[in-house]
Protein backbone atom coordinates (compact mmCIF):
# COMPACT_ATOMS: atom_id res chain seq x y z
CA UNK A 1 0.00 0.00 0.00
CA UNK A 2 1.71 3.31 -0.55
CA UNK A 3 0.58 6.64 0.75
CA UNK A 4 -1.70 7.94 -2.57
CA UNK A 5 -3.75 4.62 -2.34
CA UNK A 6 -4.28 5.34 1.34
CA UNK A 7 -5.34 8.91 0.69
CA UNK A 8 -7.76 7.77 -1.56
CA UNK A 9 -9.38 4.77 0.82
CA UNK A 10 -9.48 7.41 3.81
CA UNK A 11 -10.05 10.59 2.47
CA UNK A 12 -7.23 12.44 4.69
CA UNK A 13 -5.39 14.21 2.78
CA UNK A 14 -1.60 14.18 2.77
CA UNK A 15 -1.68 12.51 6.03
CA UNK A 16 1.24 9.95 6.04
CA UNK A 17 1.25 6.27 7.57
CA UNK A 18 3.54 6.51 11.16
CA UNK A 19 5.39 3.49 12.00
CA UNK A 20 4.85 1.95 15.59
CA UNK A 21 7.71 3.40 16.71
CA UNK A 22 7.26 6.69 15.16
CA UNK A 23 3.44 6.96 16.75
CA UNK A 24 4.19 5.75 19.87
CA UNK A 25 7.58 8.39 20.41
CA UNK A 26 4.70 11.16 19.31
CA UNK A 27 2.41 9.93 21.99
CA UNK A 28 5.07 9.39 25.10
CA UNK A 29 6.48 13.21 23.76
CA UNK A 30 3.17 14.49 24.48
CA UNK A 31 2.16 13.20 27.88
CA UNK A 32 2.83 15.08 30.81
CA UNK A 33 3.70 13.40 33.94
CA UNK A 34 0.88 13.88 36.41
CA UNK A 35 1.80 16.98 39.79
CA UNK A 36 -0.95 15.62 42.10
CA UNK A 37 0.67 13.84 44.77
CA UNK A 38 -0.11 12.58 48.65
CA UNK A 39 1.67 10.82 51.47
CA UNK A 40 0.37 7.02 51.73
CA UNK A 41 0.31 4.34 54.93
CA UNK A 42 2.58 1.38 53.52
CA UNK A 43 -0.28 -0.67 53.67
CA UNK A 44 -1.87 1.69 51.32
CA UNK A 45 0.97 2.20 48.84
CA UNK A 46 0.52 -0.80 46.53
CA UNK A 47 0.53 -0.55 42.89
CA UNK A 48 1.13 3.18 43.35
CA UNK A 49 3.74 5.14 41.75
CA UNK A 50 6.71 6.75 43.80
CA UNK A 51 6.74 10.35 43.31
CA UNK A 52 10.13 11.08 45.44
CA UNK A 53 13.01 9.23 45.93
CA UNK A 54 13.06 6.99 49.27
CA UNK A 55 16.17 7.91 51.15
CA UNK A 56 17.49 5.42 54.18
CA UNK A 57 19.13 7.05 57.07
CA UNK A 58 19.81 4.32 59.16
CA UNK A 59 21.76 1.34 58.58
CA UNK A 60 20.58 -1.85 58.15
CA UNK A 61 21.14 -3.77 60.07
CA UNK A 62 21.80 -1.43 62.71
CA UNK A 63 24.44 -3.24 64.35
CA UNK A 64 26.73 -6.76 63.32
CA UNK A 65 24.34 -9.88 64.49
CA UNK A 66 24.27 -13.21 64.15
CA UNK A 67 23.38 -15.40 60.94
CA UNK A 68 23.28 -18.79 62.92
CA UNK A 69 21.67 -20.21 66.06
CA UNK A 70 25.30 -21.00 67.64
CA UNK A 71 27.91 -19.76 69.65
CA UNK A 72 29.82 -16.56 69.42
CA UNK A 73 33.31 -16.86 70.25
CA UNK A 74 35.92 -14.25 70.96
CA UNK A 75 39.23 -16.08 68.70
CA UNK A 76 42.47 -15.41 70.18
CA UNK A 77 45.05 -14.87 67.70
CA UNK A 78 46.80 -18.55 68.06
CA UNK A 79 43.02 -19.64 67.93
CA UNK A 80 42.41 -18.56 64.12
CA UNK A 81 42.35 -21.27 61.73
CA UNK A 82 44.02 -23.67 64.48
CA UNK A 83 44.31 -27.37 63.19
CA UNK A 84 41.13 -29.05 65.34
CA UNK A 85 39.59 -26.43 66.41
CA UNK A 86 39.39 -25.95 70.45
CA UNK A 87 37.18 -26.09 73.53
CA UNK A 88 35.62 -22.64 74.71
CA UNK A 89 33.76 -21.69 77.62
CA UNK A 90 30.35 -20.31 78.10
CA UNK A 91 30.10 -17.44 80.05
CA UNK A 92 26.82 -15.59 78.48
CA UNK A 93 23.58 -16.53 76.35
CA UNK A 94 22.30 -14.00 74.09
CA UNK A 95 18.67 -13.74 72.19
CA UNK A 96 17.41 -11.70 69.12
CA UNK A 97 16.66 -8.58 71.00
CA UNK A 98 18.68 -8.64 74.18
CA UNK A 99 22.55 -7.78 74.33
CA UNK A 100 25.16 -9.60 75.78
CA UNK A 101 28.36 -8.37 78.08
CA UNK A 102 31.65 -8.18 76.36
CA UNK A 103 33.32 -12.05 75.89
CA UNK A 104 36.52 -12.32 77.35
CA UNK A 105 39.40 -13.92 74.75
CA UNK A 106 38.94 -17.32 74.05
CA UNK A 107 35.31 -17.74 76.02
CA UNK A 108 32.31 -18.57 74.18
CA UNK A 109 28.30 -16.96 74.02
CA UNK A 110 25.20 -19.20 73.56
CA UNK A 111 24.09 -16.95 70.60
CA UNK A 112 20.67 -16.70 68.33
CA UNK A 113 19.95 -15.80 64.92
CA UNK A 114 19.37 -11.83 64.59
CA UNK A 115 21.25 -11.24 68.15
CA UNK A 116 23.99 -8.51 68.52
CA UNK A 117 27.49 -9.77 68.19
CA UNK A 118 28.88 -9.10 71.52
CA UNK A 119 31.68 -7.00 72.00
CA UNK A 120 34.82 -9.16 71.48
CA UNK A 121 33.30 -11.89 69.86
CA UNK A 122 35.24 -12.62 66.44
CA UNK A 123 33.18 -15.53 65.21
CA UNK A 124 30.06 -17.54 65.05
CA UNK A 125 29.97 -21.27 64.70
CA UNK A 126 26.88 -22.72 64.02
CA UNK A 127 25.36 -24.90 66.32
CA UNK A 128 25.31 -28.05 64.65
CA UNK A 129 29.14 -27.66 64.33
CA UNK A 130 29.57 -27.60 68.20
CA UNK A 131 29.60 -30.24 70.78
CA UNK A 132 28.54 -29.19 74.49
CA UNK A 133 31.05 -30.67 77.07
CA UNK A 134 30.89 -30.70 80.71
CA UNK A 135 28.07 -30.73 81.28
CA UNK A 136 27.05 -28.08 78.93
CA UNK A 137 29.44 -25.56 80.40
CA UNK A 138 32.04 -25.80 77.33
CA UNK A 139 31.49 -26.23 73.72
CA UNK A 140 34.17 -28.61 71.54
CA UNK A 141 34.47 -27.35 67.70
CA UNK A 142 36.39 -30.07 65.86
CA UNK A 143 37.30 -28.08 62.72
CA UNK A 144 39.53 -25.03 62.40
CA UNK A 145 37.94 -21.65 62.71
CA UNK A 146 38.47 -18.71 60.87
CA UNK A 147 37.00 -15.03 61.93
CA UNK A 148 34.02 -13.74 61.08
CA UNK A 149 32.09 -16.57 60.66
CA UNK A 150 28.44 -16.07 60.40
CA UNK A 151 28.35 -12.45 61.25
CA UNK A 152 26.21 -9.85 59.37
CA UNK A 153 27.92 -7.11 59.31
CA UNK A 154 25.84 -3.48 60.56
CA UNK A 155 24.99 -1.88 57.17
CA UNK A 156 25.30 -5.50 54.64
CA UNK A 157 21.80 -4.64 53.69
CA UNK A 158 21.33 -0.70 53.33
CA UNK A 159 24.16 1.91 54.26
CA UNK A 160 22.45 5.19 55.51
CA UNK A 161 21.80 8.03 52.70
CA UNK A 162 21.46 5.08 50.31
CA UNK A 163 18.37 5.83 47.84
CA UNK A 164 16.40 2.60 48.25
CA UNK A 165 13.29 3.35 46.49
CA UNK A 166 14.01 5.73 43.05
CA UNK A 167 11.48 7.50 41.92
CA UNK A 168 9.08 6.26 38.87
CA UNK A 169 8.92 2.78 40.90
CA UNK A 170 5.84 0.90 40.64
CA UNK A 171 5.62 -0.22 44.71
CA UNK A 172 5.69 -3.87 44.73
CA UNK A 173 5.32 -5.64 48.15
CA UNK A 174 9.16 -6.04 48.21
CA UNK A 175 9.60 -2.51 47.90
CA UNK A 176 7.04 -1.59 50.78
CA UNK A 177 8.73 -4.28 52.61
CA UNK A 178 11.98 -2.29 51.72
CA UNK A 179 10.77 1.01 53.27
CA UNK A 180 9.58 -0.62 56.80
CA UNK A 181 13.11 -2.37 57.27
CA UNK A 182 14.26 1.43 57.20
CA UNK A 183 11.23 2.34 59.32
CA UNK A 184 9.72 4.69 57.09
CA UNK A 185 6.06 4.11 57.04
CA UNK A 186 4.86 6.79 54.56
CA UNK A 187 5.48 6.86 50.77
CA UNK A 188 4.80 10.10 48.53
CA UNK A 189 3.40 8.73 45.78
CA UNK A 190 1.75 10.27 42.66
CA UNK A 191 -2.51 10.71 42.97
CA UNK A 192 -4.58 8.46 40.08
CA UNK A 193 -5.12 9.99 37.12
CA UNK A 194 -8.93 10.28 35.90
CA UNK A 195 -9.98 8.95 32.17
CA UNK A 196 -13.07 9.74 31.17
CA UNK A 197 -14.67 7.15 28.95
CA UNK A 198 -17.22 6.29 26.50
CA UNK A 199 -18.27 4.50 23.73
CA UNK A 200 -19.59 5.05 20.16
CA UNK A 201 -21.98 2.30 18.38
CA UNK A 202 -25.61 2.60 18.03
CA UNK A 203 -25.55 -1.26 17.82
CA UNK A 204 -23.95 -1.42 21.31
CA UNK A 205 -26.36 -2.81 24.39
CA UNK A 206 -25.93 -2.60 27.66
CA UNK A 207 -25.76 -6.57 29.16
CA UNK A 208 -28.97 -7.36 30.72
CA UNK A 209 -30.77 -6.71 28.08
CA UNK A 210 -32.11 -8.85 25.12
CA UNK A 211 -30.32 -8.85 21.62
CA UNK A 212 -32.18 -7.66 18.95
CA UNK A 213 -31.35 -8.24 15.30
CA UNK A 214 -28.40 -6.03 14.18
CA UNK A 215 -27.11 -5.77 17.99
CA UNK A 216 -24.37 -6.66 19.83
CA UNK A 217 -23.18 -6.31 23.87
CA UNK A 218 -20.54 -3.82 24.30
CA UNK A 219 -17.43 -6.10 25.34
CA UNK A 220 -14.94 -2.90 24.92
CA UNK A 221 -16.62 -1.29 27.89
CA UNK A 222 -15.14 -4.46 29.97
CA UNK A 223 -11.60 -4.22 28.97
CA UNK A 224 -11.52 -0.71 29.10
CA UNK A 225 -12.98 -0.58 33.08
CA UNK A 226 -10.70 -3.69 33.64
CA UNK A 227 -7.66 -2.11 31.85
CA UNK A 228 -7.82 1.48 33.75
CA UNK A 229 -8.48 0.02 36.70
CA UNK A 230 -5.47 -2.71 36.62
CA UNK A 231 -3.78 0.48 36.07
CA UNK A 232 -5.14 2.11 38.41
CA UNK A 233 -7.11 4.86 36.70
CA UNK A 234 -9.93 7.10 38.49
CA UNK A 235 -12.58 6.14 35.96
CA UNK A 236 -15.49 8.38 34.82
CA UNK A 237 -17.95 6.11 32.23
CA UNK A 238 -20.66 7.59 30.37
CA UNK A 239 -21.55 4.11 28.77
CA UNK A 240 -23.27 3.54 25.32
CA UNK A 241 -23.90 7.13 24.18
CA UNK A 242 -25.95 7.83 20.90
CA UNK A 243 -24.07 7.83 17.54
CA UNK A 244 -25.04 11.59 16.72
CA UNK A 245 -22.71 14.62 16.67
CA UNK A 246 -24.59 16.19 19.60
CA UNK A 247 -24.42 13.24 21.76
CA UNK A 248 -20.39 13.20 21.27
CA UNK A 249 -19.69 16.30 21.78
CA UNK A 250 -21.84 16.73 25.18
CA UNK A 251 -20.00 13.90 26.69
CA UNK A 252 -16.71 14.97 25.37
CA UNK A 253 -17.98 18.88 26.95
CA UNK A 254 -19.20 16.36 30.10
CA UNK A 255 -15.94 15.04 30.69
CA UNK A 256 -13.05 17.48 29.22
CA UNK A 257 -12.56 19.61 32.78
CA UNK A 258 -12.26 17.01 35.00
CA UNK A 259 -10.22 14.56 33.35
CA UNK A 260 -6.80 14.12 32.64
CA UNK A 261 -7.43 11.74 29.62
CA UNK A 262 -10.69 10.72 27.49
CA UNK A 263 -10.41 7.43 25.59
CA UNK A 264 -13.61 6.16 23.43
CA UNK A 265 -13.99 3.33 21.41
CA UNK A 266 -15.31 3.01 18.07
CA UNK A 267 -16.32 6.17 15.35
CA UNK A 268 -12.82 7.23 14.77
CA UNK A 269 -12.99 6.40 10.82
CA UNK A 270 -14.34 8.80 8.42
CA UNK A 271 -17.84 7.67 7.86
CA UNK A 272 -21.07 9.53 8.28
CA UNK A 273 -21.85 7.83 11.19
CA UNK A 274 -18.55 8.32 13.18
CA UNK A 275 -18.56 11.66 14.91
CA UNK A 276 -15.96 11.76 17.08
CA UNK A 277 -13.65 13.70 15.06
CA UNK A 278 -15.71 16.72 14.16
CA UNK A 279 -16.96 16.52 17.62
CA UNK A 280 -13.19 16.50 19.00
CA UNK A 281 -12.25 19.13 16.74
CA UNK A 282 -15.14 20.97 17.53
CA UNK A 283 -13.78 20.92 20.82
CA UNK A 284 -10.56 21.06 20.36
CA UNK A 285 -7.75 19.84 18.05
CA UNK A 286 -7.88 15.93 16.79
CA UNK A 287 -5.00 14.11 14.60
CA UNK A 288 -6.23 10.74 12.91
CA UNK A 289 -2.69 8.52 12.48
CA UNK A 290 -2.55 6.15 10.31
CA UNK A 291 -0.31 3.70 11.59
CA UNK A 292 1.44 1.03 9.48
CA UNK A 293 -0.36 -1.76 12.40
CA UNK A 294 -2.55 -4.36 11.87
CA UNK A 295 -4.90 -4.99 13.54
CA UNK A 296 -5.99 -1.34 14.18
CA UNK A 297 -7.53 0.60 12.02
CA UNK A 298 -6.82 4.96 12.62
CA UNK A 299 -5.95 5.89 15.91
CA UNK A 300 -7.19 9.50 17.13
CA UNK A 301 -5.29 11.44 19.33
CA UNK A 302 -6.19 15.07 20.57
CA UNK A 303 -6.75 17.49 23.21
CA UNK A 304 -9.63 19.44 24.71
CA UNK A 305 -8.10 22.37 26.55
CA UNK A 306 -5.72 20.09 29.17
CA UNK A 307 -7.38 17.08 28.58
CA UNK A 308 -5.77 14.51 26.41
CA UNK A 309 -7.73 12.16 23.59
CA UNK A 310 -7.50 8.83 22.66
CA UNK A 311 -9.85 7.46 20.07
CA UNK A 312 -9.67 3.57 19.81
CA UNK A 313 -10.62 1.05 16.89
CA UNK A 314 -13.96 -0.05 17.65
CA UNK A 315 -13.11 -3.88 16.65
CA UNK A 316 -12.64 -5.45 20.00
CA UNK A 317 -8.95 -6.81 18.95
CA UNK A 318 -8.04 -3.82 17.42
CA UNK A 319 -8.86 -1.78 20.49
CA UNK A 320 -7.19 -3.99 22.69
CA UNK A 321 -4.09 -3.98 21.34
CA UNK A 322 -3.95 -0.41 20.36
CA UNK A 323 -4.55 0.42 23.92
CA UNK A 324 -1.60 -2.11 25.25
CA UNK A 325 0.48 -0.59 22.42
CA UNK A 326 -0.26 2.62 23.13
CA UNK A 327 -2.52 4.09 25.55
CA UNK A 328 -0.90 2.31 27.98
CA UNK A 329 2.70 3.25 27.70
CA UNK A 330 0.89 6.80 27.71
CA UNK A 331 -1.13 6.68 31.09
CA UNK A 332 1.83 4.98 32.77
CA UNK A 333 4.38 7.47 31.92
CA UNK A 334 0.96 10.48 32.83
CA UNK A 335 1.14 8.51 36.18
CA UNK A 336 5.17 8.87 36.61
CA UNK A 337 6.08 5.35 35.96
CA UNK A 338 9.82 5.71 35.04
CA UNK A 339 9.43 1.95 32.88
CA UNK A 340 6.75 2.97 30.81
CA UNK A 341 7.18 0.95 27.64
CA UNK A 342 5.98 -2.72 26.93
CA UNK A 343 8.76 -4.97 27.31
CA UNK A 344 9.72 -8.06 24.64
CA UNK A 345 11.23 -11.30 24.37
CA UNK A 346 12.72 -13.07 21.52
CA UNK A 347 10.66 -16.36 20.26
CA UNK A 348 10.61 -18.49 17.68
CA UNK A 349 7.56 -18.74 14.57
CA UNK A 350 6.87 -22.18 14.63
CA UNK A 351 4.66 -21.41 11.09
CA UNK A 352 6.03 -19.58 8.12
CA UNK A 353 5.07 -16.35 6.52
CA UNK A 354 3.93 -16.01 3.32
CA UNK A 355 2.73 -13.40 2.39
CA UNK A 356 4.68 -10.28 2.81
CA UNK A 357 2.03 -7.18 4.49
CA UNK A 358 2.22 -3.15 4.29
CA UNK A 359 1.51 -3.13 7.93
CA UNK A 360 3.21 -4.50 10.72
CA UNK A 361 0.95 -7.32 11.97
CA UNK A 362 0.37 -8.03 15.92
CA UNK A 363 -0.69 -11.68 16.01
CA UNK A 364 -2.25 -13.51 18.59
CA UNK A 365 0.42 -16.64 19.78
CA UNK A 366 0.39 -18.88 22.61
CA UNK A 367 3.83 -20.21 23.77
CA UNK A 368 5.24 -23.46 23.89
CA UNK A 369 7.29 -23.35 26.76
CA UNK A 370 9.19 -26.76 26.41
CA UNK A 371 11.19 -25.74 23.38
CA UNK A 372 14.55 -23.89 23.27
CA UNK A 373 13.96 -20.62 22.13
CA UNK A 374 10.29 -21.08 23.18
CA UNK A 375 7.77 -21.22 19.90
CA UNK A 376 4.93 -19.87 19.60
CA UNK A 377 2.18 -20.80 17.95
CA UNK A 378 -0.99 -18.99 16.05
CA UNK A 379 -4.49 -19.00 16.55
CA UNK A 380 -6.19 -19.57 13.66
CA UNK A 381 -8.40 -16.89 13.20
CA UNK A 382 -6.34 -13.71 13.42
CA UNK A 383 -9.45 -11.00 12.51
CA UNK A 384 -9.69 -8.15 14.73
CA UNK A 385 -13.21 -8.87 15.49
CA UNK A 386 -11.98 -12.63 16.87
CA UNK A 387 -12.33 -11.85 20.63
CA UNK A 388 -11.19 -15.26 21.58
CA UNK A 389 -8.65 -15.28 20.07
CA UNK A 390 -6.91 -12.57 22.89
CA UNK A 391 -8.31 -15.08 25.67
CA UNK A 392 -6.73 -18.00 23.88
CA UNK A 393 -3.49 -16.31 23.29
CA UNK A 394 -0.36 -15.66 26.32
CA UNK A 395 0.69 -12.29 23.87
CA UNK A 396 1.32 -11.45 20.47
CA UNK A 397 4.80 -11.81 17.94
CA UNK A 398 5.40 -8.51 16.19
CA UNK A 399 5.61 -9.36 12.41
CA UNK A 400 7.50 -6.43 10.84
CA UNK A 401 5.90 -4.97 7.62
CA UNK A 402 6.96 -6.46 3.93
CA UNK A 403 8.26 -9.71 5.32
CA UNK A 404 8.12 -13.31 4.62
CA UNK A 405 9.49 -15.88 6.52
CA UNK A 406 9.57 -19.71 7.60
CA UNK A 407 9.12 -21.75 10.41
CA UNK A 408 12.05 -20.88 13.00
CA UNK A 409 12.15 -17.15 12.42
CA UNK A 410 12.96 -14.97 15.40
CA UNK A 411 10.21 -12.85 16.82
CA UNK A 412 9.79 -9.93 19.02
CA UNK A 413 7.17 -11.03 21.91
CA UNK A 414 4.43 -9.18 23.98
CA UNK A 415 3.63 -11.06 27.17
CA UNK A 416 -0.27 -10.09 28.03
CA UNK A 417 -0.01 -10.91 31.41
CA UNK A 418 3.12 -8.25 32.21
CA UNK A 419 1.10 -5.92 29.48
CA UNK A 420 -2.48 -6.74 31.27
CA UNK A 421 -0.10 -5.58 34.81
P1 LIG B 1 -16.32 1.32 14.29
O1 LIG B 1 -14.88 1.57 14.65
O2 LIG B 1 -17.26 2.16 15.05
O3 LIG B 1 -16.53 1.42 12.81
O4 LIG B 1 -16.63 -0.19 14.70
C1 LIG B 1 -15.93 -1.27 14.12
C2 LIG B 1 -16.51 -2.59 14.58
O5 LIG B 1 -16.35 -2.73 15.99
C3 LIG B 1 -17.99 -2.75 14.32
O6 LIG B 1 -18.23 -4.09 13.93
C4 LIG B 1 -18.62 -2.47 15.66
O7 LIG B 1 -19.87 -3.09 15.82
C5 LIG B 1 -17.59 -3.03 16.61
N1 LIG B 1 -17.65 -2.36 17.89
C6 LIG B 1 -17.64 -1.01 18.08
N2 LIG B 1 -17.70 -0.70 19.38
C7 LIG B 1 -17.74 -1.87 20.04
C8 LIG B 1 -17.83 -2.21 21.43
N3 LIG B 1 -17.89 -1.25 22.36
N4 LIG B 1 -17.84 -3.51 21.78
C9 LIG B 1 -17.78 -4.46 20.83
N5 LIG B 1 -17.71 -4.21 19.51
C10 LIG B 1 -17.71 -2.93 19.11
MG1 LIG C 1 -19.26 2.64 14.88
Amino acid sequence: MNNQQINCECDIALQSLLSIDEALELLINSAKVTNSTQLLELDDALNKILAADVLADIFVPGFDNSAMDGYAINLKKEQINALGGGTFKITDRITAGSTGNALAPSFAARIFTGAPIPKGANTVVMQEECELVENGSKIEIYRSILLNENIRPMGNDIQSGDVILPKGRLLQPQDIALSASVGIGKLEVFNRIKVGIFFTGDELIELGNTLKQGQIFNSNRYFLVALLNKLDCKVINLGNIEDTFSATYKSLEKLKSSCDLIITTGGVSVGEEDHVKPAVEKLGKLDLWRIKIKPGKPFAFGKIDDCIFIGLPGNPVSAMVTFLLFARPFIKKMQGASNYLNTTFKVAANFDWHRSKPRCEFVRVRLDRATTPMQVNQYPKQGSDILSSMVWADGLVEIPEKTTFKQGEILNFYPLNEMML
